[in-house]
């Protein structure tokens, strides 16, 4: 979990693009702003951006479940975090999966620029399917980093947010109570109960 590069490795100055994902309860925005903390602490310049959708509990804050802040920087979109890094050392981005597929080039814009880049984002939405521009982040990524949750029904390494209301829009805000950790084998079996469910109200 604790994997990161000295900042004098020939890599560090030369940019790097980290990815911390997983599933929601996963604990990657607490990843995310340990790492930016311990930047900070190195007297390094850090700033963290996040889409402006994700309002969730603060406009200026990236805030993790465990109420954990670090101050952030809401764009509406990818390239305004080009204009906005300046004189910085690390970007971090939260939430990376909400924005546009314009986030890859510039995550490999602001490595090439000398900068250590952090993104965190959900790997999968409800359906299990990547989520927006998050493969290709980790595709470029230098070090993926997948956190889990504990899965609700039986207590194993969670990598499904299985959706509690039924709605098929992908991005669902408001979202921390509709929502629930599964493993592989507890979210194929709560996809089949959905199908039976279904196919039963078809009939
Ligand atoms: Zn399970």
């Amino acid at each position: 979990m604790f994997s990161e590069r000295d900042r004098q490795s020939p890599m560090q100055r030369s940019g790097a693009i980290e990815v911390v994902c997983g599933s929601m309860f996963s604990g990657k925005t607490e990843e995310l702003i340990r790492r930016m903390k311990r930047a900070q602490f190195a007297k390094q310049r850090v700033e963290i951006f996040k889409p402006a959708i994700d309002v969730r509990y603060s406009e200026t804050e990236v805030v993790s479940h465990n109420r954990n802040t670090i101050p952030s920087t809401p764009v509406d979109s990818s390239s305004s975090i080009l204009l906005l890094a300046t004189d910085v050392d690390v970007v971090g981005i939260d939430e990376a999966q909400f924005f546009d597929m314009g986030i890859v080039d510039v995550c490999r814009e602001l490595s090439r620029r000398g900068i250590r880049v952090i993104v965190a984002g959900l790997d999968m939405d409800f359906k299990g399917t990547p989520f927006g521009p998050m493969p290709s982040l980790m595709a470029i990524a230098d070090d993926v980093f997948k956190a889990h949750a504990i899965c609700v029904r039986c207590g194993n390494l969670a990598n499904f947010s299985h959706r509690l209301v039924r709605s098929s829009k992908q991005v669902l805000l408001g979202e921390t109570e509709n929502y629930e950790p599964l493993c592989r084998e507890c979210y194929n079996k709560a996809m089949e109960e959905l199908h039976n469910e279904q196919t039963d109200h078809a009939e």
